[in-house]
């Protein structure tokens, strides 16, 4: 489980944040849906770790993580932008984080660094990771390539990439598929509840598009202003809002 408890956050005089409090269910599919500069991506930033709250907790798993750095907190977080290195190849971006681990692994236990299962890998195990996971997205042929020789589609398939062979308990995706186009964004999304499915990890998405919220979500969270105004399934929420506003920004009949 992952949990936010009364989490506010301002940036000079402008509250961003006025107190979120949501608990997620190990395994649960849960979206923020909200209007641009609702906050939705500070809140996902704090979660990681980018970003340090005002006041209030965040935990992950049982554990509060306020302090720790993004490192040390067990998740991965695909960005709107993707936030490729341009210069190196799809293979080496993917397996950057597990090349970091074995570096400060060997930084902190110069001998034992190599026998440390899951902390420190060798080069050849990482190549066979690194292979394995791109070819469950879909790009293994593309593994020499650099980010500005890929479609949309496929640097997005990288970036999950990228998160996956961390192996989080929470996947933190922020409009992964904002820069696609229509067709493939539907295509992105079953792919992304396919890999939803296949991991059985705690996913958190955000979102301003409504379809992609009520089709990918266990529960959906409203967020208008900062605040959290409805949590709930999406059929609830589409069929029995609770707020004016959440009807309105859902379009619903109510
Ligand atoms: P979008 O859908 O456009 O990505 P969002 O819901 O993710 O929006 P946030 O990025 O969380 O919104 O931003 C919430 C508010 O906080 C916005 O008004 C934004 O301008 C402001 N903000 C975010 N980051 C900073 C920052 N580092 N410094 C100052 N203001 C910021
Ligand atoms: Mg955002």
């Amino acid at each position: 489980a992952c949990s936010f408890q009364s989490i506010t956050k301002s940036f000079g005089p402008t509250p961003v944040l006025r107190g979120v409090s949501l608990s997620i269910a190990d395994g649960e599919f849960l979206t923020l849906l909200g209007p641009s500069g609702c906050g939705k991506s500070t809140l996902l930033r704090i979660l990681a770790g980018l970003e340090v709250q005002d006041a209030g907790s965040v935990s992950i798993g049982e554990r509060a993580v306020d302090g720790l750095r993004p490192k040390r907190r067990d998740v991965a977080m695909v960005f709107q932008s993707y936030a490729l290195y341009p210069h190196m190849t799809v293979a080496s971006n993917v397996a950057l984080p597990l090349r970091m681990r074995r570096l400060s692994a060997f930084q902190r236990f110069p001998l034992l660094g190599r026998l440390l299962p899951g902390t420190a890998r060798t080069a050849a195990e990482i190549d066979v990771e690194v292979t394995r996971t791109c070819k469950s997205l879909g790009i293994g042929h593309l593994l020499d390539r650099k980010p500005g020789q890929l479609s949309g589609g496929q640097r997005q398939r990288v970036a999950v990439g990228r998160a996956m062979v961390r192996h989080p308990a929470v996947f933190l995706m922020d409009e992964p598929l904002s820069n696609l186009d229509a067709k493939l964004r539907v295509q992105m999304r079953a792919e992304i509840k396919e890999l939803h499915q296949r991991l059985g990890v705690t996913f958190i998405y955000v979102t301003h598009d409504q379809a992609e919220a009520m089709t990918l979500s266990d529960r959906v969270a409203v967020m208008l202003e900062g605040e959290l105004l409805q949590v709930a399934p999406p059929q609830v929420i589409y069929a029995d809002p609770d707020d004016r506003r959440v009807a309105e920004f859902i379009g619903s009949p109510k």
